[in-house]
């Protein structure tokens, strides 16, 4: 399935991109597209380059493919060696631990999203997805943890700000914290990955990480369109004409999973319950930043059905479709406006949800009574 998913990412990029870069390539003089496929955080990342000398094209695409390769092993959550594992190593053990300046401020960053969303994103719950089997290369298999292991982890309660940083120096005061950046390492990895680009003169160009989409400019003279696949059919549900410098992420509850007696447990985890998401199948964030989007994704499957608009309005986030496990489509008018149908229409009927005002921020803590601790 994860295949599958990787696969139709791709096509729904070339499907609803080939057929105009083809209209486009009779009309522009100029070098052809750039492609490069890389197989970096669980997914293959396609770099798509335009209006670029074939050389500049290969060595930025090369400096991005050393840099995916490094963020991904020092940001892993359980292979040993990295960074991650280091700090994780090191909170068990109640020592602190230096990092480099780029963990730091990834970390940093995590506390403000997980803040932001009320605690429905959070980094710290390594210990709940590897207790669902899901740090592992291939899908988990057999039965779910006991419901008494997953009630310690939340009785546990860790938090991004149980963290303490000093300088370069990480340690926690919960040795409970196991740091899983699975939920938004990719968004932050494709907008360094873009600045790279940028910084090697690259004007315009897309990163797909699996469906995970940041763009840089435009494809040539047309925006950069990308699709966002139908959770329950061979399809799209429509696509979007991406901005420069817009990026458009979606949360899959249908990508990775542990299939258990025709249950199927996925690997979005409620930090204030243990177990996986249910309600939510499919969640598509438009934003600026990468980082942001891929935090958001992550935080609105957990808020659910009903708590998600609240949520995406602390975390600033404006576009949003949201796909729940009914089929039942909702957007936000500002994603409405977005979003084109792929061939006639949309899937069905789209309700249109309102997001309240901003000012409605959430605060540390995890939706739970108990005060935040920071
Ligand atoms: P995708 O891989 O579909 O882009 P996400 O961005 O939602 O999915 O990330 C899911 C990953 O985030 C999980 O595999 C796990 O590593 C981590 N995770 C799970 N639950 C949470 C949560 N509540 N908050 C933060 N990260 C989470
Ligand atoms: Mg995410």
């Amino acid at each position: 399935m994860n295949g599958m998913r990787r696969l139709w990412a791709g096509f729904g990029l070339a499907a609803l991109c080939g057929a105009l870069v083809l209209i486009a390539a009779h009309q522009v003089e100029g070098p052809p597209a750039y492609r490069e496929t890389l197989y970096v955080f669980g997914t293959l990342v396609e770099i798509e380059i335009r209006g670029e000398d074939r050389d500049t094209a290969r060595t930025a695409s090369a400096a991005v493919g050393r840099l995916l390769q490094e963020l991904h092993s020092d940001w892993h959550a359980w292979r040993p060696g990295g960074a991650l594992h280091a700090v994780n190593t090191a909170i068990a053990q109640g020592r602190t631990v230096q990092v480099d300046e780029r963990l730091a401020e990834l970390l940093q960053e995590g506390r403000r999203l997980s803040c932001a969303s009320g605690g429905h994103f959070n980094p710290a719950i390594g210990g709940l997805v590897g207790l669902w089997g899901f740090h592992a290369d291939t899908p988990p298999q057999g039965a779910p943890p006991g419901p008494d292991a997953i009630a310690a982890l939340v009785a546990a309660d860790p938090r991004m700000t149980d963290l303490r940083l000093e300088g370069h120096r990480i340690g926690s005061v919960n040795p409970a914290v196991r740091l899983d950046l699975g939920g938004y390492a990719k968004g932050a990895a494709l907008d360094l990955a873009a600045a790279e680009l940028r910084a090697h003169g690259i004007a315009d160009a897309v990163l797909n990480a699996g469906g995970d989409v940041n763009v840089l400019g435009t494809h040539s003279q047309r925006p950069w369109r990308v699709a966002i696949r139908d959770p329950f059919a061979w399809g799209v549900v429509g696509a979007i004409a991406l901005r420069p410098g817009e990026v458009l992420y979606t949360s899959g509850n249908y990508e990775r999973y542990l299939d258990h007696d025709s249950e199927r447990f996925a690997h979005i985890i409620d930090p204030r319950t243990g177990y996986p998401v249910r309600e939510i199948v499919s969640v598509s964030v438009l934003d600026s930043s990468g980082i942001r989007a891929d935090a958001a994704a992550t935080a609105l499957s957990v808020a659910g059905r009903t708590g998600w608009p609240d949520v995406a309005a602390s975390m600033g986030i404006t576009a949003v479709l949201m796909i729940t496990d009914t089929g039942r489509l909702m957007a936000t008018p500002a994603m409405l406006a977005r979003l084109e149908p792929a061939g006639d229409s949309l899937p069905g009927p789209v309700e249109l949800i309102k997001l309240p005002a901003r000012g409605t921020a959430l605060s540390c803590g995890n939706g739970r009574d108990n005060p935040p601790r920071y």
